[in-house]
């Protein structure tokens, strides 16, 4: 007999509820634990993956497999080709291992609780228990209510909420005890299994060449540990000044770890613990204003996956605000791909694009930056966006993608109001004063010094002269005219619903 933890969006052996579950179980029965992976290729194609996560995912695999050896727990990896076989599969695994129980975290989109359904179903037609655990947010969804009885809506006092539940119930950011090792004479009946090789990314997921797999191996290593001396970096180093310095892209000040969550390599809760561990009150609130900054910008990620268990159509294609699904897009594959390649003739936006397709990251100031000016300048669906960044990012996480651009279109829950329009050029000569980050990413602009670079064609003189030479773009829409269009139709379609 053996108990299993089937691992997917929590690629880590520390604090993992689920895993530790099953270990504790394993222990009190006097038997082993058995790890398992599955790559659905089907999965990834029909959530648009993006080739570097797919990449950080199998690093963390690998990572994961070699620490779970250390335990002599195996990691058994499979690839399933059809998504709806996997439950299928995961029983029919469970039966040649012996296995009576199978444990996991809870992944809270439709298509994968619809999964969970089915396995917990075949589990009570064979006998075997499937215990999904809550892990993947720090405070599970359905736990917090308005005084009416309602999900919130509202980030603020959502958030005053969920300090006061985490304050209330300390267990629920407690690190989960990590696996004992395997019982010694588990390796010998379960040999094959500790031969599990790491497979190649499907055909549409690879990057392009070894020069950017090495790149972005180089950017984001892999694993838990990895995870955690990032972390640790910035606790020690970043955290103190983050309220002041999170919004500059150039000053790399943030903890660069939403990879991490996505992947599971780190948990929501450890870094929400960390981090209270080092303000000096020991609590989510009061102390350093940079730690009580930080934690709420983890909380955001648990905000938005509250809202998608409550209101799961937002993974629907459809906007949260129903009042703003009638508005008139452009159609415009010009403009579009535009701002995909960064050839707006908007520099901070053009930097921020390209960034992105290169290093698969992007500064939260810019995705909002670069998210307004496509639902807003260019008219574009935010659909579209939202689909382009899930495609392109290492970080790629649905609640939060969804979220960032529901909040910058005005579609979303508690976003932008709708008539605020980002000004790009206000924003760049803000958040990037002395172009920086516009000088590292768009190098037909290298060369130009003080504001011009902002606005180069706006600012004229040598500014436009270089900008002209090196072949950077126009603007592809005019401000004022794209902020008056912009208003017009978001009233008009409010109008219409
Ligand atoms: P830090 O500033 O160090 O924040 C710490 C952690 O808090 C992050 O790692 C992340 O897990 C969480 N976090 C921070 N801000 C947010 C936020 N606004 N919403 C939800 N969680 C947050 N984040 C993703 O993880 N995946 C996405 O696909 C994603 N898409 C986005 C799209 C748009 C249009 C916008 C505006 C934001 C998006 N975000 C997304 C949120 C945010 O930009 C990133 O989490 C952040 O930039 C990651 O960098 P960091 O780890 O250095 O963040």
């Amino acid at each position: 007999e053996a108990v299993v933890h089937w691992f997917k969006r929590d690629l880590r052996v520390g604090d993992n509820t689920g895993l530790s579950k099953a270990a504790g179980l394993a222990k009190e029965k006097g038997v082993g634990v058995i790890g398992l992976w599955i790559m659905s290729p089907q999965d990834w194609e029909a959530h648009l993956v993006s080739p570097a996560k797919c990449d950080f995912e199998l690093r963390s695999v690998a990572v994961l497999q070699k620490e779970l050896a250390k335990l002599g727990i195996p990691l058994w990896i499979e690839t399933v080709k059809v998504r709806k076989n996997v439950p299928e599969r995961l029983m029919e695994l469970a039966r040649q291992w012996g296995a009576k129980n199978v444990f996991c975290n809870l992944e809270y989109e439709p298509d994968e609780l619809r999964r969970e359904e089915k396995l917990i179903r075949l589990g009570v037609e064979k006998g075997v228990n499937v215990e999904p655990c809550h892990d993947d947010c720090v405070v599970p969804p359905g736990s917090l209510k308005t005084g009416a009885g309602k999900q919130y809506a509202v980030y603020s006092p959502w958030y005053r909420a969920w300090v006061a539940h985490l304050h209330a119930h300390p267990h629920l950011l407690a690190d989960r005890p990590s696996p004992s090792t395997n019982p010694s004479n588990f390796r010998a009946k379960f040999v094959n299994l500790f031969e599990s090789a790491i497979p190649q990314a499907p055909e549409s997921k690879h990057l392009s060449g070894d020069a950017q797999k090495s790149h972005l191996a180089a950017l984001y290593p892999a694993g838990e540990a990895a995870a955690l001396d990032r972390l640790t970096l910035f606790l020690t180093e970043k955290i103190g000044r983050y309220s002041v310095t999170r919004n500059f892209p150039s000053a790399k000040s943030t903890a660069c770890v939403s990879m991490h969550h996505a992947a599971g390599t780190l948990a929501a809760r450890t870094s929400v613990r960390m981090a209270r561990d080092v303000n000096s009150t020991k609590k989510l609130d009061g102390g350093v204003e940079g730690i009580r900054g930080w934690i709420g910008e983890v909380a955001w990620r648990d905000f938005y996956r509250h809202v998608l268990v409550n209101w799961p159509y937002v993974c629907m294609n459809k906007p949260f605000k129903f009042e703003y699904t009638n508005i008139e897009w452009e159609y415009s594959d010009d403009h579009f791909r535009a701002w995909t390649e960064g050839r707006t003739g908007y520099p901070i936006v053009d930097a921020a694009m390209r960034c992105l397709n290169q290093t698969a990251y992007m500064h939260n100031r810019l995705r909002m930056i670069t998210a307004s000016f496509l639902a807003k300048h260019l008219l574009l669906d935010w659909r579209l966006g939202e689909q382009y960044f899930i495609s392109h990012l290492v970080d790629g996480d649905f609640a939060s993608n969804n979220g960032g651009w529901g909040f910058s279109s005005s579609t979303g829950v508690d976003p932008q109001p709708y008539f605020r329009v980002f000004n790009p050029w206000l924003q760049s000569t803000k958040f990037d004063a002395e172009g920086e980050f516009i000088r590292n990413w768009v190098p037909e602009l290298e060369v130009i010094e003080g504001a011009g670079i902002h606005n180069p064609y706006e600012a004229g003189g040598k500014a436009a002269e270089v900008a002209k030479k090196n072949g950077y773009p126009k603007p592809i829409v005019e401000h004022k005219f794209a902020r008056e269009r912009c208003l017009a139709r978001y009233k008009a379609g409010i109008g219409r619903s």
